[in-house]
């Protein structure tokens, strides 16, 4: 199986349907995806020495280019890594570095210029003539590399709270299973619709590629290359048929934009949602001023995008007994997968009470890469365990509590607090540091740096504030510095989160 197979399918059947758009301007038919991912594959093979198996890393914005070099690599027979474009090069480096990419796509091929790139690993800028050259090596092979069903195809980083990001392994079985079950349980697909890239295509967004390339559907990347709720609306009324993933405070901006111009939203078909909570509030507000548009998945990195949906049904059915409390819920169990709520001895829990949320099935990762510790911690006797908190209802319907891993979400990426206190901590003037998020209208939650100064060393929040602009991506730097002469910690030594959160809730720091 290779995922690839799909676009070389598709591109037989209807050649000369619009494949890639950006905003409203086709730039290439189905003949000439396909074309354009045949030609990278040699490219790649023959220019750069990238093989099958190999790693070839993504660290550029959303743009057509970015679906034609993840097709390339999976017609090699390659594996992709997409990283997140707004990681700091130092970041993206460490990433590369772990995955042991072979290459690397750039916009402007200057990664190279300002981080040290490993030896052997070849930077391919997409604005630069290295790109034309890529295509120039030959049309490459007829069809995509034949493999294993279990071979990799996506490396997915996300981070742990031990720190350092993880490579979520996932295979191309992987993927065809939750492209084959979004149609059943999240929504169909038609060859009309087009899948919008308004969220990072390395992230959740770019999962959505699959069904639409199976189905010879339309892949838009906006004029913006991200989330402008006036262009999406914009593209709604002259595209249509659109279709995309948006985070909680996406929806909730593009539901104020729609209301402020007077408009409902024509021309969206569908706007799955997920990726961190929303609240009852607001996808009551959403779908009373823009109609029964939307879908909720619930999914990690681990096992992507199918662990619960919500259906459009059951969102729009405001005349159940219960659709307040569904609403708060992340749905039910998809199709493929098996979700128990579980103690910590794995044992179920009986419906109403919290425990870990499990998961097993074909859309399951394959482990962490190179890091067999934590694939062990992680996969227990074939269930993923996933470090949420929820309950089941009696009908099956999961309300998630808590995130037992402390992760902040902003924005709809996720922060990893250990991440910016390792950041933090190895500047002089700070002694401690522990980092959590708090409740923020705009981005869901923002990131509360708690900080014990060194003892005789001046420290305040602009120094630390430039230390981290030098050191991580924008959007994991602390909005906020609380300073303390201790951090709360148990008996064991381990900080008390809760007891900051609480702390930052009696309104601790609020002078600073
Ligand atoms: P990631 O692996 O980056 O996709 O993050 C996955 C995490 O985001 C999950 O483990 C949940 O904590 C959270 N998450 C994903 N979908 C939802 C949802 N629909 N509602 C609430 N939290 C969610």
């Amino acid at each position: 199986m290779n995922i690839a197979s799909w676009l070389h399918a598709t591109a037989r059947i209807t050649p000369d349907a619009p494949a890639l758009l950006e905003g409203e301007q086709v730039r290439a038919t189905y003949a000439e995806f396909a074309a354009r991912a045949r030609a990278i594959a040699a490219g790649l093979r023959d220019a750069h020495g990238v093989g099958p198996g190999q790693r070839v890393a993504l660290f550029m914005e959303n743009r057509t280019e970015y679906l034609e070099a993840l097709y390339g690599v999976w017609w090699l027979g390659a594996v992709a890594v997409p990283i997140n474009y707004k990681l700091h090069p130092k970041e993206a480096a460490w990433i590369i570095e772990n995955a042991d990419a072979s290459a690397v796509f750039t916009a402007a091929g200057t990664l190279g210029e300002a981080v040290r790139l490993p030896t052997g690993c070849h930077e391919v800028g997409v604005d630069t003539p290295a790109w034309v050259a890529l295509g120039a090596a030959g049309p490459g092979p007829e069809v995509p590399a034949l493999l294993d069903a279990g071979a990799l195809a996506w490396l997915f980083y996300t981070s742990g709270t031990t720190g350092r990001p993880k490579g979520v392994m996932l295979t191309h079985q992987n993927l065809a299973a939750m492209s084959t079950t979004y149609t059943l349980d999240v929504d169909d697909v038609r060859p009309s619709d087009a899948a919008v890239y308004a969220a990072p295509l390395s992230h959740g967004a770019g999962l959505y590629n699959f069904m639409h390339v199976r189905r010879g559907a339309r892949h838009l990347v906006p004029r913006s290359h991200g989330f402008d709720p006036g262009e999406i609306l914009d593209l709604g009324e002259r595209v249509g048929g659109l279709s995309f993933f948006a985070a909680p405070t996406m929806v909730k901006r593009l539901v104020d934009e729609a209301r402020r111009t007077g408009r409902t939203g024509a021309g969206i078909r569908t706007v799955v949602y997920g990726g961190g909570p929303m609240y009852v509030a607001d996808i009551e507000d959403a779908l009373a001023v823009m109609g029964p548009r939307f879908v909720q998945i619930y999914g990690q990195g681990e096992s992507p995008m199918t662990i619960t949906s919500l259906r459009r049904e059951v969102l729009a059915a405001s005349e159940h007994p219960r659709w307040r409390e569904r609403l708060a819920s992340v749905g039910a169990a998809q199709g493929c997968v098996e979700v128990r709520v579980v103690d910590e001895a794995m044992a179920d829990l009986p419906p109403g009470t919290p425990g870990e949320v499990v998961v097993r099935g074909p859309t399951v990762m394959a482990g962490y890469w190179r890091n067999e510790q934590a694939t062990r911690e992680t996969l227990v006797d074939g269930w993923l365990r996933t470090g949420d908190i929820g309950r089941l209802d009696v009908e099956g319907f999961l309300t998630l509590t808590d995130r037992s891993k402390d992760v902040i979400i902003s924005g709809g990426t996720n922060i990893y607090p250990r991440e910016v206190e390792e950041v933090l901590v190895r500047h002089p003037a700070v002694a401690e540091a522990a980092v959590i998020g708090e409740p923020d209208r705009e981005w869901g939650e923002s990131v509360v740096a708690f900080i014990v100064p060194t003892e005789g060393v001046p420290c305040d929040a602009p120094t630390l504030e430039a230390w981290c602009r030098g050191e991580m991506a924008s959007f994991k730097k602390p909005k906020r510095y609380v300073f303390c002469e201790v951090i709360p910690k148990n008996s064991y030594g381990k900080t008390l989160k809760t007891e900051l959160r609480r702390l930052l809730a009696e309104g601790a720091g609020r002078h600073i």
